[in-house]
């Protein structure tokens, strides 16, 4: 059975009221929403501040960036960042997929110190780059590029880093409905047909009946970057995610969570990764329970279970960011992805549908993070 959608203009009366689509992603009004989000976040978001300000302090920038600002067709690999407390750089989450996915080697480092042409990019790259510009963010940090990946010394180096860049992250952009980096941050949006009708005595509008676009949760818990196990850190540690589903762009902070189609906030509290987020960035108080804390653990480990790594011996690996970060809030020691505080808890659990994956070994990224 299909379910619709009524959207509606975002300058009309019934636009007001919160319910918005139709207009392309691509357009000048979703980088003009993006940005709005992104002000609204810097501006009157108390906990986002505290927490981006904290995260300042205890940061550990990124050895290589790259500058998007380079020139309009080219961008270029920059180092030495040390001291450099207020560069603000934005990190990438994606699926690197079957497809080719261009990187940094020892050969190529010195060249693309020079210049990286933006036609020898994938799509998914060049678009994240427009994408910064517009946001004005100078700085951008995408691991295929910024780590060596045929340097084990580098690969070994910059990757226990990893969830230290994303946490030092300004703004994360989750290409999530992107399988490979051919498919882009945009897709084709659903058709609309436009209705004219009359509201009230004295007002029409226009309401425009299409099918439902993805929601929030479809495009957070069922898109392709959702499947990877590595992705989940990525999501959790950075303050801000600005997400690019299949049929509209959605934003997660410390204190909002909105989609395009729906201004209105969703409730933070409920919703995994979200709280997570929220309890990693709070202060500790006292007389927090234990079995409190541990839950928020145990909701991740399940999530967690349903994503899929190429390599199975990075089942510990992909979660050591967030255990980092779970055991700096909590004090908790951690043990083998439980908790010595809740081992009892912990270790009380059962597969309720049993998986079938196997984990295809591959050899072309053998020193890359493990994305499918
Ligand atoms: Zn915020």
């Amino acid at each position: 059975m299909a379910s619709f959608a009524l959207p509606a203009a975002e300058d009309s009366p019934i636009g007001r009221l919160g319910h918005v689509v139709g207009h392309l992603v691509r357009s000048a009004n979703n980088s003009y929403l993006a940005m709005s989000w992104l002000q609204q976040c810097l501006k009157t978001h108390h906990i986002c501040s505290q927490t981006v300000s904290q995260a300042r302090l205890d940061r550990i920038l990124p050895t290589r960036l790259l500058d998007v600002s380079f020139s309009e067709d080219a961008t270029q690999i920059v180092t030495a960042f040390e001291g450099g407390g207020h560069i603000e750089y934005a990190t990438l989450s994606h699926c690197w997929g079957s497809s080719p996915v261009i990187q940094t080697t020892i050969s190529m480092l010195d060249q693309y110190k020079e210049i990286i042409p933006l036609d020898e990019l994938s799509k998914t790259f060049r678009e994240v780059i427009l994408v910064c510009r517009s946001l004005r963010i100078q700085f951008l940090w995408i691991d295929s590029l910024c780590i060596i990946q045929d340097d084990p010394l580098d690969w070994e180096r910059e990757s226990a880093k990893m969830a230290d860049v994303y946490s030092g992250s300004y703004l994360n952009l989750a290409a999530a409905a992107a399988a490979n980096g051919t498919e882009g941050l945009f897709f084709e949006r659903l058709e609309c047909i436009k209705v004219r009708c009359k509201l009230s005595s004295e007002e029409e509008d226009d309401i425009f009946i299409s099918n439902s676009p993805s929601s929030y949760f479809m495009d957070s818990r069922e898109s392709p970057l959702a499947s990877r196990a590595w992705a989940l850190q990525e999501k959790v540690l950075p303050p801000r995610n600005l997400i690019f589903g299949e049929d509209q762009l959605h934003w997660e902070c410390h204190e909002e969570l909105k989609s395009e189609s729906s201004r209105k906030n969703m409730q933070i509290d409920q919703s995994f990764p979200s709280s997570l987020r929220r309890y990693l960035s709070s202060k500790p108080s006292l007389n927090e329970e234990v079995s409190a804390q541990s839950k928020l653990w145990y909701k991740m480990l399940e999530a967690y279970s349903r994503c899929e790594l190429t390599k199975s011996e990075d089942k510990l690996p992909a979660l050591t960011g967030l255990a980092n970060a779970f055991s700096r809030r909590s004090g908790f020691n951690y043990a083998v992805g439980l908790w010595e505080e809740d081992l009892e808890m912990g270790l009380l659990w059962k597969s309720l549908s049993p998986k079938r994956h196997s984990y295809p070994l591959r050899t072309e990224h053998q020193h890359g993070h493990g994305q499918l």
